[in-house]
């Protein structure tokens, strides 16, 4: 996820990367900074055109975490003193401003690298290690660049480091192509994962020509359209969310550089309206969850959801006996039980729908939100300061369409319902208000769908609804401004019946 230091290479500035390339190995010529761009830029730039903006201030804890637990690390090397006082003025000089917790998370992480990666009396570097790889596009030369965080030199030999804290830390596709393109025989490349105890050696890939056009395509495309915008999954990882229109501001405010912004997803804000501390630790502090699973397989449930979709999305006839017989196709590599519940529940969606005339579903993982800014709190030159607080709130309904002129939400539950779908039913409404202004009516549906029934909940939000929501969410933000960077133990908690599926149950005990 966000735990990578391609994210830290973002924020350095353009004069930064190309002033500081002097320790790359070259096979071509340097092409003009302006025309240099990061694999973490392009791996943006694949998914969004519009997601490679200029720096903002959206929490992001994991980074942050990131960049001193490598202050520290550098700390340490580069002091002679003996392990334990290095150690400890490492830790003083790097993790001294965070919350209890925090700091204990970055001093886990930093034993973890000092046992994967004990000192040696190498050489050490851990400024601007990089590698780039270069095309000519439209008559002028560009560059792809890949980094390392640490390069230790032995006696002509060279080890270079990816400092790693995520759960998967395998390199990109484009990192491993570059690297094994422009690697010397005296070099090794190595993921130090933290979080996997283990220093892996980067594997090469076969076909790397073939890898690095492919990104320079993707880069080309970049070049004759900089603002395209592809709304989709990437928004959840996107720090341009307040600033690329898809999730506009509804206060009467501006966004700056000064206002500190924090994202909340649709499953954060129904957790926000129990306890403020689980949200806060999901988005503005990003602590480890207690309840991490690695893999997880596709539940019915999202089955269900998927080809649901797959068949009504772009489809006019789906209300036709032989269409909707036509999703036994879609499900033919499920066991027979599921195939005949997946079935029943979807004769049961469509039994529902059919009340809708003239319904018409064009997209589904349709992204919607807003931005509100309220008074809050942060930091500056470390003490706690007023400050505007930002806070993007967006969810994804399952289907979008028209009923008619009218513009429709459409959310699928294989559950009962619960009162929070009423604030997930505001949310779409107040964001698809914003994205259509010109609408008068906003109509949502929440369907409950089971192998033998289905309910159907309908909300119209028109200008009266829409004005209650927002007042809803401005509330809502208040709670957010509220919660200080650096110190997790800031926000509210409040106990009740959600603390027993509570991904912190144990943290969260444990500092009450
Ligand atoms: S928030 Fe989404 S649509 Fe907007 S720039 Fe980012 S990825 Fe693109
Ligand atoms: S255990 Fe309960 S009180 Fe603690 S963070 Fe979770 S929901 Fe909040």
């Amino acid at each position: 996820m966000i735990y990578s230091f391609w994210e830290f290479w973002d924020s350095i500035t353009p004069f930064e990367t190309a002033d500081l390339q002097k320790l790359v190995n070259y096979n071509f010529n340097m092409p003009d900074r302006d025309n240099t761009y990061s694999t973490n830029q392009i791996r943006k730039i694949s998914q969004c055109h519009s997601s490679l903006g200029t720096k903002t201030r959206v929490a992001s804890p994991k980074l942050d975490r990131w960049k001193d637990l490598n202050k520290a690390i550098v700390d340490w090397i580069n002091n002679d003193a003996l392990e334990e006082t290095s150690v400890k003025i490492a830790e003083e000089n790097n993790f001294q401003f965070y919350d209890s917790i925090q700091k204990r998370i970055l001093s886990d992480l930093f034993s973890r690298f000092r046992t994967i990666y004990p000192k040696k009396d190498y050489k050490f570097e851990h400024e601007y290690l990089v590698k780039e790889a270069v095309k000519e596009l439209n008559g002028e030369e560009y560059g792809l660049t890949t980094h390392f965080t640490y390069g230790f030199e032995d006696e002509n030999q060279f080890e270079y480091i990816r400092l790693k804290t995520a759960h998967d830390p395998e390199p990109e596709l484009i990192d491993r192509a570059i690297i094994t393109k422009l690697r010397a025989e005296n070099e090794e490349f190595y993921t130090a994962a933290i979080e996997l105890d283990d220093l892996i050696e980067i594997e090469q890939v076969e076909n790397p020509d073939e890898i690095i056009n492919e990104y320079f395509t993707i880069l080309e495309e970049y070049l004759t359209n900089r603002k395209k915008r592809t709304p989709g999954r990437q928004c959840d990882y996107c720090d341009q969310v307040s600033r690329c229109g898809q999730f506009p501001l509804i206060t009467d405010d501006k966004i700056t550089n000064r206002v500190r912004e924090v994202k909340i997803s649709k499953t954060n804000l129904v957790k926000l309206s129990n306890c403020e501390r689980r949200t806060a630790w999901n988005v503005q502090y990003g602590l480890p969850r207690e309840d991490y699973i690695e893999f997880e397989s596709e539940s019915d449930g999202t089955k269900f959801h998927n080809f649901s979709q797959k068949l009504l999305v772009n489809n006019n006839n789906f209300l036709e006996k032989e269409n909707i017989e036509s999703f036994n196709q879609l499900t033919n590599q499920e066991d027979e039980v599921t195939r005949e519940q997946l079935f029943l529940k979807y004769q049961q969606l469509v039994s529902k729908l059919k009340n809708y005339k003239d319904l018409k579903i064009k997209e589904s993982e349709y992204i919607l939100g807003f931005t509100c800014i309220a008074e809050g709190r942060g930091l500056r030159n470390g003490k706690v300061v007023d400050q505007k607080v930002a806070t993007i709130f967006t969810g994804k309904s399952d289907l979008a369409g028209r009923v008619g002129d009218t513009p429709i939400i459409i959310e699928l539950k294989t559950r009962q319902e619960i009162p929070e779908d009423a604030l997930e039913a505001q949310l779409y409404a107040l964001g698809a208000s914003q994205l259509m202004k010109s609408e008068k009516e906003i109509l949502v549906l929440h369907i409950y769908v089971s192998d033998h029934d289905a309910t159907i909940k309908e909300r119209k939000f028109g200008s009266s609804e829409l004005e209650s929501a927002k007042a809803k969410f401005d509330d809502l933000a208040k709670k957010s401004a509220s919660w200080i960077p650096y110190d997790a133990l800031s926000p509210k908690y409040s106990i009740g019946n959600w603390c027993e599926v509570c991904e912190f149950k144990s943290t969260c005990l444990e500092n009450r």
